[in-house]
């Protein structure tokens, strides 16, 4: 019987979920992975192989209650079918914020829940949806071990500096700080750059997350220095739906001058913003690039996109002291040929050029010359999270069927 981890990252009507094969300390393997999204309401169900191969799905009536809980349950029934093979054996969860207790993953009791539900306030979009599964699990499944790891735990090792914002020290006390986020993608390409290029693995490293949500992070020897997210998910570069960067001033106007609510106000930089707001047409990289060459505006949120990663590109090579390397990973950075091609265009002033055969192929390595590399790395947030819970659950994986008479 092969031990398996299941990785769990919910939002707030999805939950996508992986499996893995844990065998000693060989990285884990992934088996199955799927996605169970519109949950709440008319909730759909699908799972593949490995090779991407659909290996079942189903659709529930929108009248049908199908929320976290009854997919969770569903998967555990699903995977029931293959137990004489293969067993879980502990869950790991992606939740996006570990504030300042936790540096790395830990494995879940009351009091982690506890510490983790005051911090919902930090991430109020985000943490609620990741740590309801966990609570459901500890109800409906207890005894299995469960780790949650954390986008922010890899941003633990940048100094005070840092993550210091220049506010009165009661706030900083109360953790109102830079934290950082998209941690486990940054771990994942950390994780890889020995392979793909040694020298990036010493040296300095701009690593762009660009999906719906996008930010960058600088690596000096695999660790991050500094980042462009900061006390939230909002901060840093123009995303999907989100604003990026904005003077808090502009806050202040929608609240006084334009009489919005504070939830207003969020659902809007949160929801309304990025490149939505400004295309006014979508949130969708590829939806933008088909409207560019006859939609000005569809133009001007791509040129902002880019704009606003070439001038946090610059902050970050000045907080590396210099640039021997730059990573395009997530949705846009792995598929996007155009983005990397204009982010590149604008970086000839620190060496970088692009190779455009290899850009269009799709990389890995994708600039020319001897000047610093750019390297397309897809990456994997699951497969750190199945490494991390692993590692918090040591090579003697407790059998959580053991006492339930199974
Ligand atoms: P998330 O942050 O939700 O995980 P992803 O990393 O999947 O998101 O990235 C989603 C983004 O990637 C969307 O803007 C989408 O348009 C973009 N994207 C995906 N495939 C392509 C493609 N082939 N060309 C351009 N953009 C793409």
């Amino acid at each position: 019987m092969m031990p398996v981890l299941i990785v769990l990252n919910a939002g707030s009507s999805s939950l996508k979920f992986q499996v893995y094969d844990v065998v000693d300390t060989a990285e884990p393997l992934l088996v199955w992975k799927g996605l169970y999204e519109g949950l709440g309401g008319g909730a759909h169900f699908v799972v593949k192989a490995n090779d991407g191969r659909i290996l079942e799905e189903r659709t529930w009536d929108a009248g049908e209650q199908v929320g976290h809980e009854e997919a969770l349950m569903h998967l555990v029934a699903w995977l029931s079918q293959f137990r004489d093979e293969r067993r879980p054996v502990a869950i790991g969860h992606r939740v996006v914020h570990g504030g300042e207790a936790f540096s790395g993953p830990v494995l879940v009791n009351d009091a982690v829940i506890e510490t983790l539900e005051a911090l919902v306030p930090l991430a109020p979009l985000h943490q609620p949806h990741n740590l309801e599964p966990i609570r459901i699990v500890r109800r409906r499944l207890p005894g299995m071990p469960q780790v949650a790891c954390f986008d922010t735990a890899f941003h633990q090792s940048q100094s005070d500096i840092a993550t210091l914002f220049a506010l009165p020290r009661e706030m900083r006390e109360r953790g109102v700080r830079r934290y950082g986020f998209h941690g486990l993608s940054y771990d994942y390409i950390s994780s890889v750059l020995q392979d793909n290029d040694p020298r990036l693995a010493k040296g300095r490293v701009i690593v762009a997350h660009l999906g719906n949500g996008a930010s960058l992070c600088a690596l000096h020897k695999a660790a991050s220095i500094a980042t462009t997210m900061g006390f939230s998910a909002l901060d840093g570069l123009p995303m999907g739906t989100r604003c990026g960067a904005v003077d808090a001033g502009v806050v202040f106007f929608m609240l006084r001058e334009m009489k919005l609510s504070p939830e207003e106000a969020e659902r809007v930089l949160y929801t309304k913003s990025g490149l939505l707001g400004v295309s006014g047409l979508s949130n969708d990289m590829r939806v933008l690039r088909s409207k560019a060459g006859s939609d000005p505006d569809a133009r001007r949120a791509i040129d902002l996109f880019v704009y606003r990663i070439q001038r946090e590109i610059g902050s970050l090579v000045a907080a590396l002291g210099g640039l021997d390397g730059l990573v395009f990973t997530g949705g846009i950075g792995e598929n996007d040929v155009a983005t990397r091609a204009e982010v590149i265009a604008g970086l000839a002033w620190a060496g970088l050029s692009l190779d455009e055969v290899a850009n269009r192929a799709g990389g890995p390595r994708v600039s020319a010359g001897s000047g610093p590399a750019a390297w397309v790395i897809p990456t994997n947030e699951e497969l750190v999270i199945a490494r991390q819970t692993r590692s918090v659950l040591g090579p003697s994986y407790p059998d959580p069927h053991r006492n339930q008479g199974d």
